[in-house]
């Protein structure tokens, strides 16, 4: 496995169905799609922020929620509707000033695996398909919806040094900031 610089990272790149949701998508008869998003994915998105870094959503779905969940999550980059999404990535490259070498991926299905090629980090959720799990760097102990996006940004944080930077806020007096 390929050295990481945890240091470098500055950009996360997040498939939406399957990773920020189990998966599910709940359509009304009037057409109209729920999806459920995890609250512990929307605070570790604030922390990733506040500490400088950029997020970005790749989906080859198309969905009003979505953009409701980026606006909320001040994501920095959003591109849905894309089913072949390396496109979407260099986009998002040139969009934010970052390369694939400063760039952390998360995906669980076979579209996500040519972005998890290119960057310097991937991840997945516990219940992505095979090939993903094989492809990435890191496998998440928590399943799509349940944590995934949490999970990853301690994971980095933790490796880049700067997660007592988060746990300041929280318990000031350094407590927090053995993990
Ligand atoms: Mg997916």
């Amino acid at each position: 496995m390929n050295q990481i610089d945890y240091n470098r990272i500055r950009l996360l790149v997040l498939d939406v169905d399957g990773v920020m949701t189990d998966g599910r998508i709940i359509l009304s008869a009037s057409g109209e799609e729920t999806k459920s998003f995890c609250v512990k994915d929307g605070s570790g998105m604030k922390f990733w922020k506040r500490l400088g870094g950029k997020l970005a959503i790749i989906t080859g779905r198309q969905s009003e929620i979505v953009t409701r969940r980026a606006a909320e999550l001040d994501v920095d980059e959003v591109r849905q509707n894309r089913k072949m999404k390396l496109p979407a990535l260099e986009e998002v490259f040139a969009a934010a000033g970052v390369g694939p070498e400063a760039t952390a991926v998360v995906g669980d299905d076979l579209p996500d695996l040519p972005m998890m090629r290119v960057c310097a980090f991937s991840a997945c959720p516990s219940d992505a398909v095979e090939e993903v799990r094989r492809q990435a760097d890191f496998v998440c102990q928590a399943a799509g919806g349940r944590g995934v996006v949490r999970e990853v940004v301690e994971h980095l944080l933790k490796r880049a040094g700067t997660w007592p930077r988060v746990m300041e806020r929280y318990l000031p007096d350094g407590e927090g900031n053995q993990g």
